[in-house]
């Protein structure tokens, strides 16, 4: 009895002891446990982004997704970018000014749709008669384009990055041949832009159609013709089926997407967020180029195959000289009023006449002696 109550008594002590112990030890986890935690488990930066195109969008929609994906991944989940398409958000061409205004941290759209307000921005998506992919990218990235695009959107409190190339596009398709410039007078198409302004300026009806009713306004004759993408996009627009002639381009060579950031947003970020989100941007971007041209192949094959009848034109060089005069006046008298839209003419000009050059004797004289 005795002996046992000494036993109780010493495992009442060494309970107590232990649990002093555990409990001293498990407060040291516990404070270890809270301090590590703090450090690692930090708050998930969650931004949204408002783009123009719809939900499921091809290619376009798939290179923001892969942004996204990229700063999740990169990030360690510390960043994630939620997408809001046109569908939700109901302003496919408000996109600048949402992310302005800190509704939105991010945008994905086209510099040329705020031409209206800005007549500048239209430079960084792609210009008639300009430059090809490989030049703009040159010129984007080591010929002053970024710094460019950065003064034009600081007036918009935003920055804006290269956001996928669709390659060079396709001039449109036409349900009558063009064979001179009486051709153009009267003909109503969709084409936006500054190209617009040019057909417009030699007789053509310029209208601007939503992308949902374009195969029916051509197919009713409401348009004799239009011009959209290219194969990459067009031949599940179904064109082929109604307009045999297929016209090759002179009016977007190389149509830049563009990434739109909130300038406070973007600045408040830790730099190596900055610096994950603007890789992602970038490789996103150029996954894009390669993805278009990659669909554009692999399309033109299948319209070649399945659609016989239509047939690839090329505007004739009498055409063709009176949209560059027409182009040419009409950046002049932008140029003559807005110091800026000179700046950035007189840059890309420059820069296009230097790497012409190169482009002549690399890839233009490699292809002309080697086409089928
Ligand atoms: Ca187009």
């Amino acid at each position: 009895m005795k002996r046992l109550k000494y036993s109780k008594s010493l495992l009442v002590k060494f309970i107590v002891l232990f649990t002093f112990l555990g409990l001293s030890a498990c407060g040291e986890k516990q404070q270890t446990a809270t301090a590590e935690p703090e450090k690692v488990k930090q708050e998930t930066i969650v931004w949204k982004l408002a783009q123009t195109w719809g939900t499921g969008f091809p290619i376009f929609g798939d290179a923001v997704i892969r942004m996204a994906d990229l700063v999740k991944v990169m990030s360690n989940g510390e960043m994630e970018i939620r997408i809001d398409s046109s569908n939700k958000h109901k302003a496919a061409f408000g996109i600048l000014d949402m992310v302005n205004a800190g509704q939105y941290e991010m945008g994905h759209s086209g510099s040329y749709y705020w031409k209206g307000k800005d007549a500048s921005t239209m430079f960084f998506t792609t210009m008639p008669f300009g430059m090809i992919a490989p030049e703009q990218y040159a010129w984007f990235y080591y010929g002053g384009g970024m710094e460019l695009m950065k003064k034009v959107y600081d007036k918009h409190g935003v920055y804006s990055f290269p956001g996928g190339n669709t390659g060079n596009q396709m001039g449109g398709w036409f349900r009558k041949e063009i064979n001179s410039l009486d051709d153009f007078q009267g003909l109503k198409m969709r084409i936006p832009g500054f190209a617009g302004e040019v057909l417009s300026k030699l007789g053509v009806v310029v209208t601007n159609i939503a992308p949902g009713e374009l195969y029916t306004a051509l197919d009713r004759g409401t348009i004799d013709a239009l011009e959209w993408v290219g194969p990459s996009l067009d031949l599940n627009m179904g064109f082929q089926k109604i307009a045999p002639y297929y016209y090759t381009g002179w009016h977007e060579p190389a149509t830049e997407l563009q990434f739109l950031v909130n300038r406070e947003k973007f600045d408040a970020l830790p730099e190596h967020l900055q610096q994950i989100l603007t890789t992602a941007m970038q490789y996103s971007a150029y996954d894009m180029y390669a993805r278009s041209y990659h669909e554009s192949a692999v399309n033109w094959a299948s319209i070649e195959q399945e659609f016989p009848e239509v047939q690839i034109r090329t505007f004739s060089p009498d055409i063709i000289s009176a949209m560059k005069q027409a182009n040419d006046d009409l950046l002049a008298e932008s140029a003559a009023n807005d110091p800026m839209f000179k700046e950035i003419l007189d840059s890309q000009t420059a820069y296009m006449k230097m790497a012409r050059k190169w482009t002549e004797i690399s890839d233009y004289a490699y292809l002309k002696d080697n086409i089928e």
